[in-house]
């Protein structure tokens, strides 16, 4: 590739609202451009990475016996209707209609498309295991997208879809995706870490989240350094953390304080079960992700946590026939007035949070309808601040385990999710083989995600420095630039740089020479911005001496080389 036939537009300034280095990096260094909120285009660039990194994905489901096929992005509802999703995903799911004004909806996931096709296209055991997937754009309306790719409405995935006759057999398909996103996850060339993860409604413990190391993250991973231990804080059954809970929920004293009795009316009017609480975490009423239930998540904060910033946003509840309530209904509902439950300073006080800084809890802690008052409120328990995670962390690390060893708390990004799904699908739409008996038996299931899309931004959580991204190099959109030195002034400098790229592009490198003949401090800052692992820069004054220079974007180290050995250099640096 020439530069000057690409299209490069680096920007000095990140968008205000890119909270994380990805979202910034990413805009800046010109790979994606927000066309609405979640929603984006992948620029030429950008694509490039998520090609590499659907490539290493398909190659490695390929591998494991996995078939490629490609399910639509809009579907039917009546398929929803069968599986009882179309009620029970909440908002997330778009539904849509069409000219006729029949229901449809863009797809968050595939489980009812497969199921259908499985069940007319599989009828003996004969055609048993399957595994089938598709790398296809996803529709999930977040009600939080932010972090650019991170957390997108419109985004990349590749999910797979596994078909057994029985558990023994789902569980090896089960190991074998374990054994390939493992794979995966090394050739992308990612920090990561397999953690046991929530089964949520379908219960079982068949559930492995792939989780990119990073500080941004917004999962909480309790993993024993020393040992294979790992799991979701959601699921993290540590002594330490099993005591922790134990004592956040002790019954709060009604006297106490005024704030513990109103957790009390909370819990109560909710009817949250208030044994789920790590004591400085969040309480779920359920999963959030789990459709069409309550969604409230009570943040339970101990001692002397200030959480000043209150965050209240648009409700689902309140859409829905609710208005809010009035200062005098909210007072003799709780016997206090509005915005009691604002900041923290009590033992146990509570704190609701959802998406819009307000100053006024009131204005979404109640709703009324004619019915009676409803809490209504949203926090994703993913924006924990720093002093209750440290306080989690410190819990931890007091924390013996009893393998040995000491539990420790990090923060990571899901970038994959495995999942053991028994008959939950296949019952539902009737998908059923027959068996070697004759006789009909139900399909179990499995289904497998990878996050395509967000892949590419936890790369760059992972890997970056003020100066920009620095790519793994299997997902770099270029492995290496060639920068020429005053390339419309000197035929030395244009002829040993195309000579060096022309080599390079017959070794099969993805190589870039910047033929636009800009200054060099701009070149350069291009490059390190867009984080190509390897630059080779080509000037007259070296050439004169018979060298060029070599950099590694990762170390920023700088070396000269022989420039009639650049060739073999660069390709061992390759290696
Ligand atoms: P999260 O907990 O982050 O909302 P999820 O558990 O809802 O993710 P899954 O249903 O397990 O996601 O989907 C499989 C994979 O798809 C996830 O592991 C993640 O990598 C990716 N993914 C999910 N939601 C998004 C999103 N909004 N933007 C980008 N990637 C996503
Ligand atoms: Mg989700
Ligand atoms: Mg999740
Ligand atoms: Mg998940």
């Amino acid at each position: 590739m020439r530069a000057s036939n690409y299209h490069i537009n680096t920007l000095k300034e990140a968008p205000s609202e890119a909270e994380v280095a990805s979202h910034q990096l990413m805009t800046r260094a010109g790979m994606i451009r927000k066309v609405a909120g979640g929603i984006y285009t992948y620029m030429p660039m950008g694509l490039k990475v998520l090609r590499k990194i659907e490539n290493i994905v398909r190659q490695e489901m390929d591998a494991a016996g996995a078939i490629e096929l490609l399910m639509p992005v809009v579907q039917p509802a009546e398929l929803w209707m069968e599986s009882g999703r179309w009620e029970q995903y909440g908002p997330e799911l778009l539904r849509i209609k069409d000219r006729h004004g029949r229901d449809f909806v863009l797809q968050p996931t595939s489980e009812e498309v497969i199921t259908d096709i499985v069940r007319n296209e599989i009828h003996s055991w004969r055609q048993l295991p399957r595994n089938f997937y598709h790398i296809q754009t996803k529709f999930r309306d977040e009600r939080r997208p932010r972090f650019g790719l991170m957390r997108g409405r419109e985004f990349t995935m590749k999910d797979a879809y596994s078909f057994d006759r029985d558990e023994a057999s789902a569980q090896s398909s089960y190991d074998a995706m374990y054994d390939a996103y493992t794979r995966i996850f090394q050739r992308l060339g990612l920090e990561f870490r397999a953690v046991a993860a929530d089964t949520g409604s379908i219960g079982g413990s068949r559930s492995h989240e792939f989780q990119v190391i990073a500080d941004t993250g917004e999962d909480l991973i309790v993993y024993n350094p020393d040992t294979q231990y790992a799991a979701n804080i959601e699921l993290a059954d540590a002594p330490g953390l099993i005591q922790h809970r134990a004592e956040a929920t002790q019954p709060l004293q009604k006297t106490a304080t005024p704030n513990a009795s109103k957790c009390e009316l909370v819990a109560e009017l909710l009817g949250v079960p208030l044994d789920r609480t790590v004591k400085s975490i969040v309480l779920a009423a359920d999963d959030p992700d789990a459709p069409g239930q309550s969604r409230i998540w009570l943040l339970l904060v101990r001692g002397d946590h200030e959480l000043n910033e209150v965050k209240v946003g648009k409700l689902p509840g309140l859409e829905q026939g609710y208005r809010l309530a009035t200062e005098d209904e909210i007072k003799s509902a709780f016997g206090c007035p509005p915005g009691y439950l604002g900041p923290v300073q009590t033992a146990r006080p509570v704190q609701i949070v959802a998406d819009r800084t307000v100053a006024n809890m009131s204005d979404f802690i109640c709703g009324a309808n004619d019915e009676g008052f409803h809490l209504t409120g949203v926090n994703w328990g993913r924006d924990l601040p720093e002093p209750a995670v440290a306080d989690l962390r410190n819990v931890v690390a007091g924390d013996p385990d009893p393998q040995g060893g000491r539990l420790a708390i990090q923060r990571g990004i899901e970038v994959g999710h495995i999942f053991f799904l028994g008959d939950k699908y296949s019952k539902a739409l009737n998908a059923t083989y027959l068996d070697t008996d004759g006789k009909p038996a139900v399909l179990q299931m499995g289904c497998y995600g990878i996050g395509i899309s967000r892949i590419s931004a936890a790369a760059i959580e992972q890997n970056h420095d003020d100066k920009g991204i620095v790519w793994p190099r299997a997902i770099a959109p270029f492995e290496v630039v060639v920068c020429p030195m005053g390339w419309s002034k000197s035929e030395t400098v244009r002829n040993a740089a195309e000579t060096l790229y022309e080599q390079l592009r017959q070794e099969g490198v993805d190589v870039i020479l910047d033929d636009r003949d800009a200054r060099p401090g701009v070149m350069f800052a291009d490059w390190e911005l867009i984080g190509v692992p390897l630059r080779v820069t080509v000037g007259e004054r070296g050439l004169n001496e018979g060298i060029v220079e070599l950099q590694q974007r990762s170390t920023g180290q700088t070396e000269k080389i022989p420039a009639d050995s650049a060739l073999s250099q660069v390709l061992e640096r390759l290696k």
